[in-house]
């Protein structure tokens, strides 16, 4: 089976520091993984790399067995790779909907003012995806008022408008307060899982990685240092020194 994302052998810098020293990753369509890591361990560059906002000086990403290493960002995103941010990058002084609206109709390549956007398919298609994450209730909000936790499923509902194969999270619990986590990330998975969206999230939180991610990968200066189900990962020594400190 062809890999859905594969990065080979990616390398960059900046200035002295390796922020990729060989990476190597591989995910299947459908898997949940996780990626954890000390901070400054090139986590978000790996991001990076993949939606095109960093260009490796040598190694190659591939989307679906085509290369995807040298294309600009929106590229990239029209061939299914989106991001979802840890501070949610949303138009605040907009509604919620019409934020999802903006990014269906984007996704079309309509990019126009807002006026002609508000049209009642994409509204119904918005709806459609609103209530999937939870927030149908609060369509009409502003999405600058929406609290931490609503604001983060609006970031993701705006990026699965764009109709990604692959969703990168990057911290999809951060700023959100340990009560809201798991219905949080329940809701997220749901999601996902119903419109058959593969992911791989950056996340600190051990129990969420241990309770969502069908596999963890640990990142290490720059590279991957281990890879496999969290049950198992987490016993390694050198992960536990690495990342949790112990
Ligand atoms: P993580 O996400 O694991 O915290 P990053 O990928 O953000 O790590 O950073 C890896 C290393 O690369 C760090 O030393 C960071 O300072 C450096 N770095 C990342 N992006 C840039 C950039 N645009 N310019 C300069 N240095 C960067």
């Amino acid at each position: 089976m062809t890999a859905l994302l594969k990065a080979e052998n990616l390398e960059v810098a900046f200035g002295g520091v390796k922020a990729a020293d060989g990476v190597n990753l591989s995910i299947d369509e459908g898997e949940f993984v996780a990626i954890i890591g000390p901070n400054g361990s090139g986590k978000t560059t790996f991001l990076n790399l993949c939606t095109g906002y960093v260009r490796p000086v040598s190694g190659e990403v591939w989307l679906d067995g085509k290369p995807i290493t040298a294309m600009a960002p929106r590229r990239i995103a029209r061939k299914g790779i989106a991001r979802a941010f840890q501070i949610p990058q949303l138009f605040t002084e907009h509604t919620v909907i019409e934020n999802v609206m903006l990014a269906l109709a984007a996704h079309r390549g309509i990019w126009q003012a807002f006026a002609p956007l508000d049209r009642p398919d994409y509204r119904a298609e918005a709806m459609a995806l609103l209530d999937l994450l939870k927030l149908a209730d609060h369509a009409n909000a502003m999405a600058g008022a929406l609290p931490e936790g609503l604001r983060k499923l609006a970031d993701v509902t705006v990026a699965m408008a764009l109709k990604p194969r692959l969703l990168l999270l990057d911290e999809p619990t951060s700023g959100v307060s340990a009560l809201e986590r798991f219905p949080l990330m329940d809701t997220l998975m749901t999601a996902m899982r119903a419109q058959g969206v593969t992911a791989l999230f950056v996340e600190h939180d051990m129990e969420i990685v241990e309770t969502y991610a069908d596999r963890v990968v640990v990142w290490d200066s720059g590279s991957v240092m281990a890879e496999g189900k969290p049950s198992e990962v987490m016993k390694d020594p050198r992960v536990l020194k690495s990342v949790v400190g112990a």
